[in-house]
């Protein structure tokens, strides 16, 4: 690959090819927003390489950061120099550990003696961090040095680690041989194994830092967080996507990235991957560690403590040394997460720890959405944002994507089982817990009690049979809720944190994983018969018929402490920013308690507040006003902070022919309202169009409904009056299907037929997929060339204003914005957005290169309006034409085809 290096306003941006245009504009806006510490939202249309103007543009942001920097500090260091700059402007001193806040002050009036004093210690401090920064920085770089040129390295480590590994087995066994006689005896009242599920003393409500298992190995991996880009991505082949873009690009061979992701996808011990769930591999990792640490504090101690015995081995990735290798390797050479994976198994390190320490030194991070936007998984993930680079791309649904990760549900029967579970557990423990532990217990199921009364339920009999005499949704704030639920003096914050240290989900679920089917204890037996019928009814995963082993672990449920675990972590959010959904319906079982975030903005407030700078881009961002209301300014950010920047298309301009066409061959008026669109004559007529679209566009052609009941209704009203068969006679006919597990096979088919279409020739010239707005096929698949040459929506895709969420979601958004004049109520130009989100979203499909061409036909007179047209992508809206009448809509169309594929057409304008 040829590597160019593009100047741009004056900036070095090497580049694997000539960029086009809109490349360089991209990069360089991109690179005065990370200079400028901007909040930047950057819309550039999948198919523009957007990925590669991103690396390009941060990194070469990043080059020169640090050159300066350097450039800097040298100077600093120089004997006689002024490090404070004596006025000057502020040096690029800014990796996050020596960031200076922007103007200190000096109170008024101070002696001139003291200035000076303060000014000088200030100088001293800085440069002291300065050199220490640069030797950790010197040291880092010769140790990469020594991994790049020594791969053996690993080998021998891996050798030494296999010994250690057999003898420390060996000492196991031996262990646990001659404990066996004794510590057996002294614990014959519970079952081998079982006392790891006892709760250890839970000593106080408040914070420790040694808590959690942190080891002081592990501060030898501390390093100074140089300044970096996070790069954060919705799914994991999105990010893998991104990795090979650089891996390609010409900052692959020199830029230190680290994939990170969460133990599920890195995790190489087999008997915990094998949990399955996200929740019990967490777990069961981090109480393996807890063992270690426990076991390791038992023998600095010196004292055996009797009540409780080893029975877990620590992990045998987990080990220091060699998860330093690997965080070596990691940064060394720009790897994705299966390269990660096979060099963690190879070299017996874990890679989820590893890669977590390769951040500090790292310049580029890649994770999943999740662990940047959740701020206690950030911080557990060691993720520092203070004076870094945030770019959040795929961005179009982030407010969702934060509202969805803060919003969380528990059905009536997780209620339930928690409260049983919970109960049997205390009384089978109880004389072994501390008092703190029972208070905390008691109080976790007093208020499982109170809520399954809140949905007018009760507690101790099955959910499953339990009929709600009152049904339907019911929304309340948390304080209301709380008061009702008769839990307002429960300090919730305690019981979170209670949760947290105490991990009594994890051991509650050992517990019923253990006892769950079939409870074995003689002594239990008759007092909890009833208890373990409905607890056995509850659980699906559970059948006494014996399963497969890997089909067992599938179907086996998490605790469902673990769901009301995060619900109470919810219920902390402050009243004004979430409401608590109550849905009654016909049973306990299937009713449900939903907290609803309605202000994204203060999870994200954080992100903004400490990063240099965040980019928030994707393919189609429009409508901006969303997060700039929504998401930044209710974040605290100031407008003039806030950048935007929106790139055409690389085709050619001409290469689009995208329509507004307001009514139909037989002047029936467009205008699909919930009112309107069951009307015969509106389904007749959108038939009629499709018809005649079918005759002109040669090839695929996809048309989206705003809903599945809708997309039905139609097909048999079609299928009814005739109409798919005349459909039929130019495109076969193919209908999104319902079970994503069938889109695979839909699509094969549907290229297939366009495929052999194309090559046959007669009378089917290719296929009409039938799709639904925000469906299976409106995002992440791409109808390039001839699958999708012409796009069509059928009305506009209002979200359904009748939902409670949306309604509350608008009445909070018309009561904390302010209204714009001459513009619509916040909450309605939300319900706009989101339509016009939708949008845009599925007619991007249809574009997905430089040479590809496709028409775009919008079925509503409503889309005409000035406000919905100036909601389309730039690229759409500066082509976009009105047609009042079909007759010139239709012309239009078949000189766009007819020119640009130069088939032979058909064409049969129907009345
Ligand atoms: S330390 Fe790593 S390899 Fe071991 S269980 Fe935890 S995640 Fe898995």
């Amino acid at each position: 690959m040829t590597n160019k290096t593009q100047e741009v306003v004056g900036i070095h941006f090497p580049f694997p090819f000539p960029p086009y245009p809109i490349q360089k504009d991209f990069m360089a806006e991109l690179y005065q927003v990370l200079e400028a510490g901007k909040i930047g939202i950057f819309e550039s249309p999948t198919g523009t390489g957007k990925s590669l103007s991103l690396i390009c543009g941060a990194l070469s942001w990043l080059r020169d950061f640090e050159q300066k920097k350097q450039k800097e500090e040298a100077r600093l260091l120089e004997p006689g120099a002024d490090p404070l700059g004596g006025g000057r402007d502020q040096p690029p001193f800014s990796s996050s550990s020596c960031q200076e806040p922007p103007d200190t002050l000096r109170p008024a009036g101070e002696p001139d003696w003291v200035t000076q004093f303060v000014q000088k210690k200030e100088e001293r401090d800085l440069v002291e961090r300065l050199k220490e920064e640069q030797i950790r920085r010197r040291k880092r770089e010769e140790r990469l040095q020594q991994t790049r040129h020594n791969a053996q390295l690993k080998y021998a480590t891996k050798r030494l680690r296999q010994e250690e590994e057999e003898t420390e087995s060996l000492l196991r066994l031996s262990r646990e041989m001659l404990a066996s006689g004794t510590q057996a005896q002294q614990l014959e009242q519970l079952e081998s194994g079982e006392e790891e599920l006892v709760l250890a003393e839970y000593e106080s409500d408040e914070e420790k830092r040694t808590a959690h298992g942190v080891d002081e190995d592990e501060d030898d991996l501390e390093e100074e967080h140089i300044t970096k880009i996070y790069y954060c991505s919705r799914t994991h082949s999105q990010l893998a996507q991104f990795v090979h873009e650089v891996q390609k690009s010409p900052f692959g061979k020199e830029t230190r990235l680290v994939s990170l992701g969460s133990r599920q996808n890195l995790c190489v011990n087999e008997d915990v991957k094998n949990l399955g769930s996200v929740q019990l591999i967490n777990d069961r990792c981090m109480e393996i560690q807890r063992s270690k640490h426990e076991k390791k504090n038992r023998a600095e101690e010196d004292k055996p403590k009797k009540r409780r015995q080893e029975t877990k081995a620590a992990c045998p990735f987990y080990n220091h040394e060699q998860m330093q290798l690997l965080r070596d390797e990691i940064l060394v050479e720009v790897k994705d997460m299966e390269q990660l994976v096979t060099l963690g198994k190879e070299a017996w390190a874990c890679p989820y720890y590893g890669s977590r320490f390769a951040i500090p030194a790292a310049q580029l991070v890649v994770l999943p959405y999740p662990m940047l936007l959740h701020a206690a998984t950030r911080e557990a993930a060691g993720i520092r944002l203070q004076g870094q680079v945030v770019i959040i791309d795929e961005a179009h649904n982030l407010i969702d994507t934060i509202t969805g990760i803060y919003s969380t549900e528990v059905t009536g029967s997780q209620l339930c089982q928690a409260h049983s579970q919970l109960l049997q557990y205390m009384e089978r423990y109880g004389k072994r817990l501390k008092a703190k532990n029972l208070m905390y217990i008691k109080q976790i199921l007093y208020l499982l009690e109170k809520f399954v009364a809140m949905l007018g339920g009760n507690i101790k009999q099955n959910p499953n049979t339990q009929n709600l005499s009152k049904t339907g949704t019911e929304l309340k704030t948390i304080n209301d809720f709380l008061f009702q639920s008769q839990v307002d003096n429960i300090n919730l914050f305690k019981v979170q944190r209670y949760f947290e240290k105490s991990m009594v989900s994890r051991k509650l679920f050992g517990f019923t994983e253990r006892y769950g089917a079939v409870l074995p204890s003689s002594r239990l037996q008759p007092k909890l018969t009833g208890f373990q019928h409905f607890l056995k009814s509850l659980q699906p995963g559970v059948t006494e018929a014996p399963v497969e082993e890997d089909e067992a672990r599938a179907l086996r449920p998490t605790s469902p402490l673990m769901h009301i675990e995060g619900f109470l972590a919810a219920l902390t959010t402050a009243n004004q920013d979430g409401r608590v959904i109550l849905s009654r319906q016909g049973s306990l079982s299937q009713s449900s308690l939903k907290f609803l975030l309605l202000n994204p903005a203060v999870h994200f407030a954080q992100v903004v507040k400490e990063c240099r700078a965040v980019v928030i881009a994707g393919g189609t961002m429009q409508p901006v006003s969303d997060f700039r209301e929504q998401l930044l300014a209710c974040a605290g950010v100031e407008a003039e902070r806030v950048v935007e920047f929106s790139c055409g298309h690389v085709i050619p301009p001409d290469n689009i022919l995208p329509l507004v066409i307001c009514s139909g061959p037989s002047n029936q008026q467009l205008e699909f309202t919930y009112q309107k669109r069951e009307l015969p004559q509106m389904m007749d007529e959108t038939g009629r169009i499709l018809c005649n679209l079918c005759n002109v566009v040669p090839g695929g052609v996809v048309c989206f409904f705003p809903s599945y009941e809708y997309q039905r209704q139609v097909h048999a009203h079609w299928d009814k009056s005739g109409l798919l068969a005349r459909l039929a006679v130019r495109k076969k006919i193919f209908q999104e299907p319902k079970r994503a597990s069938q889109v695979e096979q839909v699509l094969m088919a549907y290229s297939k037929c366009i495929t052999s279409c194309g090559q046959v020739g007669g009378t089917v010239t290719g296929a009409l997929l039938l799709s639904v707005v925000g469906g299976k096929m409106s995002e992440g698949i791409n109808f390039s060339d001839d699958l999708g040459r012409c796009v069509v929506m059928v009305g506009m895709p209002y979200p359904n204003i009748r939902s409670p969420e949306l309604q509350e979601k608008m009445a909070y958004l018309d009561q904390t914005l302010p209204r714009a004049p001459g513009q619509a109520l916040p909450g309605k130009a939300l319900v706009e957005n989101l339509c016009m989100k939708a949008v845009n979203q599925s007619i991007g499909r249809a574009i997905r290169h430089q040479r590809d061409f496709a028409s775009i036909v919008l079925l509503d007179q409503r889309y005409a309006r000035p406000s919905t047209l100036a909601k389309l992508p730039a690229w759409i809206r500066d082509r976009v034409e009105v047609k009042a009448t079909f007759g010139p809509a239709f012309a239009a169309m078949r000189k766009f085809h007819r020119e640009k594929s130069g088939h032979s057409l058909h064409h049969c304008l129907s009345p």
